[in-house]
């Protein structure tokens, strides 16, 4: 059994499959790049045509996987195994038309995005990205009543929008770490969770938006998630708040979230993930309020190592016979 990594992960998934016995073949890339539809194609095209096709695609969520890609390396491909856990980026009707299993990587980044998503809301918050410039420009000449004033988590509302493993996360630390009351809205209510947590559920987003003083995403992005917070919903927020955006870029109307800060409809902004990474829109980049991070909320040694892993065993599981553990359906 043969796997293609589209670009180099970390070695405990590599080793995991090595080990088992089977052929690796990293697309090495110079300049850790993502890798393009092209590179993929003619790599895959190219072992089939040696007569050593490629039984699983392992990649990540810089490349789109589609159904061009997918006949590149069939009929012999099984399966594609994403290190994310968002699948976005593989073309799931191309996927049911042929026949291939797709897996993600769940569970094993939960606490580390949660732990970005609180490392974005404290900065922002607490004014962390501009007293540090303040700081390096030599423009820090004496403690200052009014200096640089910013907002307290504790006490404060925070509404989760999608109260999954990151989201239920997220509420979990703001509830038992910071003292905070949780608003919370998905497709369902979790009356579990709101009994552990005294968390509530507000069915319709509209209504949460002017509750809260922090704002965190937590949704896939889906055809009914995209553009979730548009221009009408940043309204909604009070001028006060904060959202803060580990999900995925394009569930924020980047344009409007721009409008939104320069104009002073919300306070501020702290956000992973963008509309077209890596592309930034510029409007953001000139502000002061609004922190940005290059989609690193995953992004610890231990948690990109335990990424690759099972990304790795997903493939394992299905060479072996078995439906693997992260089977998207
Ligand atoms: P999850 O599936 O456990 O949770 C998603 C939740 O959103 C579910 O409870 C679901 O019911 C809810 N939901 C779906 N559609 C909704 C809608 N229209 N309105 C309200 N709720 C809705 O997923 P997770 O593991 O918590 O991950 C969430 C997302 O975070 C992933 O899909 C991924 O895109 C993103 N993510 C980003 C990073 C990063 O590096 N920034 C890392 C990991 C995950």
């Amino acid at each position: 059994m043969r796997i293609f990594i589209t670009r180099p992960i970390p070695e405990a998934g590599i080793k995991l499959l090595q080990n088992n016995g089977y052929e690796v073949v990293i697309n090495e890339l110079a300049d850790d790049r993502p890798a393009s539809k092209e590179e993929i194609i003619v790599a895959l095209r190219q072992a089939r045509g040696e007569g050593k096709p490629f039984d699983a695609l392992l990649c990540t969520l810089t490349e789109k996987i589609d159904g061009e890609i997918m006949d590149a390396a069939l009929p012999q491909l099984k399966i594609i195994a994403n290190m994310a856990v968002g699948f976005d980026n593989i073309d799931l009707e191309a996927v049911k038309a042929r026949n291939i299993m797709v897996a993600n990587t769940p569970g094993v980044l939960t606490n580390t995005v949660a732990e970005h998503t609180f490392a974005l809301m404290l900065a922002i918050s607490h004014r962390i990205a501009e007293g540090d410039k303040f700081t390096r420009a030599g423009l820090y000449k004496a403690w200052g009543p009014m200096l640089l004033l910013g907002s307290d988590l504790s006490g404060k509302t925070l509404g989760i929008i999608g109260l999954g493993r990151i989201g239920s996360r997220v509420a979990h630390h703001a509830v038992k770490g910071f003292g905070m009351k949780v608003l919370y809205t998905d497709l369902k209510p979790s009356f579990e969770f709101e009994n552990q947590f005294g968390a509530q559920y507000i069915q319709n987003i509209d209504d949460l938006l002017p509750r809260c003083d922090y704002v965190s995403l937590h949704v896939p992005l889906l055809d009914s998630t995209r553009h979730l917070m548009d221009e009408k919903r940043l309204k909604l927020m009070k001028k006060s708040a904060y959202l803060i955006n580990t999900s995925r870029g394009p569930i924020v109307d980047e344009k409007a979230l721009a409008q939104s800060l320069s104009k002073g409809w919300i306070r501020g902004a702290a956000i992973d993930v963008f509309e077209n990474e890596p592309k930034v829109e510029t409007g953001l980049l000139k502000l002061n309020n609004v922190i940005l991070t290059p989609h690193i909320a995953s992004a610890t040694e231990e948690t990109r190592n335990k990424m690759a892993e099972l990304a790795a065993q997903n493939i394992i599981e299905a060479f072996e016979g078995r439906i693997p553990p992260n089977l998207v359906k």
